[in-house]
């Protein structure tokens, strides 16, 4: 028997990255990923990927700042299967400027994909998971959920957030039997980070080979990106969990970047 057999689990931002390989590891693992993205061209070709190897996949539109998409997309899930087994809020953009000028549009953008976003979710789901009696959500943190960087006001601050929503919920939860737990990883070679990478050069006025060395994997303890398949296999410990014992935990991935 797999670790996921016939479980729902809604990932969001799994068109892409760190979360579409969540999405394709849990459908491996006998589990029903729900792709929850907000572009749904990129989420149906991540569910057609998946039936291709044979396995179950569905995919939803969802804006996860949009209080009415998310209610939408979590009512499609549950008319379609019945319940939801796993959450994870991985859905995030990134935005570096330094914090002397940074516009307050962006600010909120960010703050609202990355908390409002994991809120909705999380507010959404777990009123199908207490009424089963189970559940495990799993946010994507970062190390940025531990440790700062010049240019990342609203991410730092964000995923911090995180960490304090996922306390909040291991205790209500609790009753329950849903856990809740935070996954950071140190930087991935995804789309949100090669857009990043020019910007920063630009930002710190260096070259993008010194932006990777000197900022991205400096304080790694082998220079090493980490990698999508590091991040799900933390992802799915969490998820897989058979106790209610491991909630309210973060577990850093960053090739030592941070240690606890
Ligand atoms: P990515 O850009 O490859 O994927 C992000 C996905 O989120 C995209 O499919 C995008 O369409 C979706 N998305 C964006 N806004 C959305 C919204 N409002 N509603 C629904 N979906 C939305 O990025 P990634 O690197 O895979 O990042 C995924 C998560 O991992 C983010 O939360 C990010 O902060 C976190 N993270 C990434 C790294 C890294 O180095 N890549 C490190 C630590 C944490």
């Amino acid at each position: 028997m797999s670790r996921f057999d016939g479980r729902v689990a809604i990932v969001t931002g799994a068109a892409s990255g760190i979360g579409k390989e969540i999405a394709l590891r849990i459908a491996a693992e006998g589990g029903i990923p729900v792709i929850a993205d907000l572009n749904l061209e990129a989420a149906n070709a991540a569910a057609t990927e998946i039936k291709a190897h044979g396995r179950d996949a569905f995919a939803v539109a969802m804006n996860v700042t949009d209080e009415e998409q998310v209610d939408k997309g979590v009512a499609e899930v549950i008319a379609k299967f019945g319940k939801i087994d796993i959450l994870v809020s991985n859905a995030g953009i990134q935005i570096v400027k330094p914090l002397v000028d940074f516009p307050y549009a962006d600010w909120k953008k960010l703050l609202s994909i990355h908390l409002d976003g994991a809120f909705l979710t999380t507010r959404a789901c777990i009123k199908h998971m207490y009424a089963a009696n189970y559940g495990r959500v799993v946010y994507m943190g970062s190390v940025h959920s531990k440790e700062a960087s010049k240019l990342k006001a609203p991410y730092v601050t964000a995923k911090h957030g995180l960490v304090g929503l996922a306390k909040v919920l291991a205790k209500e939860g609790a009753e329950h039997h849903v856990t809740a737990n935070v996954v950071c990883p140190g930087f991935v070679r995804t789309p949100l980070v090669d857009k990043q990478i020019p910007e920063q050069a630009h930002e710190l006025g260096i070259t993008e080979e010194q932006v990777i060395k000197t900022v991205m994997l400096k304080d790694t303890v082998d220079g090493e990106f980490t990698t999508v398949d590091d991040v799900a296999d933390a992802v799915l410990f969490f998820a897989a969990s058979k106790n209610n014992a491991l909630t309210g935990q973060s577990m850093v991935v960053s090739h030592g970047w941070f240690m606890q």
